[in-house]
């Protein structure tokens, strides 16, 4: 028994004569890979493939050079062989792609992937830092009316691309129709080139309002692209492409001047104050000069600075903490506020967050779904809170649908609350309804 399955396995690895030729990790080559894949086909049996693309991993080339990326691929090579079970092969199909072929089924591989993402999770040292690294994972089995090694992997990155749509550091499995909505992506991706020049976003904006008294003190600029054809498409389904291709350098610009434009406009009206929430993407703090962008914004609008408060997720900013701190901070003298979005979701300890220059936390609505009552939610958000009070950061609570949400975040003493229970995200006429509530229930 235990000798038939190590002939199994022996045979699934390379000719003898045969030197594993990635150089820099060590790993299968492609063609290595597609050998090996065509082989075990050929021999029957289940088969499944893993396509690994490490995320983002162009920021970190960028920020942190050529030798810091290539230390950073050394190690997820390293990680990937130590998650693979005896006779799984794992190469290094292109600069940040890695694939494996397991030899099982897709529930087999399927442990493979997760075991992979939960390795990958534990930050990387790299010149005297550390590097968060994940990576999107589409998984695919062979089926048994296209039994090639090219099905196989084109399956398997169809998967992958569609775990980068659904916000990357995830594993996907291949499904029908895959091809076709990897087409309609590519559609959507080639139409928002053109979405800011013809005019086709717009801005919803959500109230955040104060527990204490109920009185919305600004709002979040949430954008939103009308689609010719389809209508209202969500950022959820469009930012990720957006970011993908670049496009979102000039969707974040025109989503900056016109939040600031509708914020001044509404300081103009009322005489009062009101802050303002934009988010940004981590392309914009890396790849353009976004102190620039955000002057000019400022500059052009009237808006003041200091009721600026720009969101970035948690996720991005633990990724290259150095990098991240220089760009903030370069932001922060501007005098506009930096908000960590999603927090709680990005696995930021609290040595990291002592060095973000950050100013404003933003619960995940994950944590205040589970509330009243939810032991670990209550729990993690009092640490919150109470973290957010010893390093004096503002508290914002996302995604509060409920009353008893709202109490008992209020008796947790968190200051300031987002969600649909006080307003959706609506266009500017409706969304300055929230500030009449303000202006009535304070006289
Ligand atoms: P986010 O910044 O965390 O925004 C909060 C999201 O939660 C919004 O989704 C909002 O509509 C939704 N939300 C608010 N209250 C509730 C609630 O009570 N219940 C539920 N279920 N949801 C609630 P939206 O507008 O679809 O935006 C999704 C994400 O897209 C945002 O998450 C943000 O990360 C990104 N995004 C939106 N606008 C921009 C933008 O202009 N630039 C960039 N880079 N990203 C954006
Ligand atoms: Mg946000
Ligand atoms: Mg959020």
């Amino acid at each position: 028994m235990l000798a038939a399955s190590l002939a199994h396995l022996s045979a699934w690895r390379l000719n003898e004569d045969q030197e594993l030729s990635d150089s820099l990790t060590g790993l299968a080559s492609r063609t290595q890979l597609e050998e090996v894949t065509s082989r075990a086909l050929e021999r029957g049996g289940p088969v499944s493939v893993l396509f690994i693309d490490v995320d983002d991993f162009k920021d970190v080339n960028d920020s942190r050079g050529h030798a810091a990326g290539d230390e950073l691929l050394r190690v997820v090579a390293q990680r990937l062989r130590a998650c693979v079970r005896p006779g799984d092969v794992v190469a290094r199909i292109g600069g940040d792609e890695f694939a494996v072929v397991v030899a099982g089924d897709a529930d087999v591989a399927h442990a493979v992937g997760e075991r992979v993402l939960v390795s990958l999770a534990m930050p990387v040292p790299v010149d005297d830092g550390l590097l968060a690294v994940h990576a999107s994972i589409g998984l695919a089995e062979a089926t048994e009316d296209d039994r090639t090694a090219g099905a196989l992997l084109r399956n398997a990155d169809l998967a992958m691309h569609l775990a980068k749509a659904q916000g990357k550091n995830r594993l996907v499995g291949y499904a029908d129709g895959m091809a076709e909505a990897a087409r309609r992506r590519a559609g959507l991706q080639q139409d928002l080139l053109t979405a800011v020049p013809e005019d086709q976003l717009e801005l919803h904006y959500q109230p955040t309002v104060r527990l204490s008294d109920g009185r919305t003190t600004g709002f979040e600029a949430l954008v939103r692209w009308r689609h010719p054809e389809r209508g209202l498409v969500p950022p959820a389904e469009f930012v990720p492409l957006a970011e993908e291709s670049g496009a979102i350098v000039a969707i974040g610009r025109w989503v900056l001047r016109t939040a600031l434009d509708q914020g001044a406009a509404w300081i103009r009206e009322r005489g009062t104050e009101v802050r303002m929430a934009v988010n940004l993407s981590p392309r914009q703090l890396f790849d353009t000069d976004v102190v620039a962008d955000v002057v000019d914004a400022l500059t052009a609008s009237g808006f003041p600075a200091e009721l600026l408060t720009l969101e970035l997720t948690e996720g991005v900013l633990v990724r290259d903490v150095d990098a991240v701190v220089t760009q903030l901070e370069a932001l922060r003298a501007l005098g506009v506020r930096i908000a960590i979005d999603d927090f709680g979701t990005g696995f930021s300890s609290l040595s990291y967050l002592r060095k973000l220059p950050a100013d404003v936390l933003k619960i995940d609505r994950s944590f205040v779904t589970d509330l009243p009552g939810g032991r670990s939610a209550t729990t993690l958000i009092a640490s919150i809170v109470e973290l957010a009070r010893t390093l004096g950061l503002d508290v914002v609570a996302e995604g509060v649908e409920t009353d008893g949400q709202r109490t008992a975040l209020r008796d947790l003493n968190c200051g300031l609350a987002q969600g649909f229970l006080f307003a959706r995200p609506q266009p500017a006429g409706e969304a300055s309804a929230a500030l009449d509530v303000a202006a009535s229930s304070v006289s």
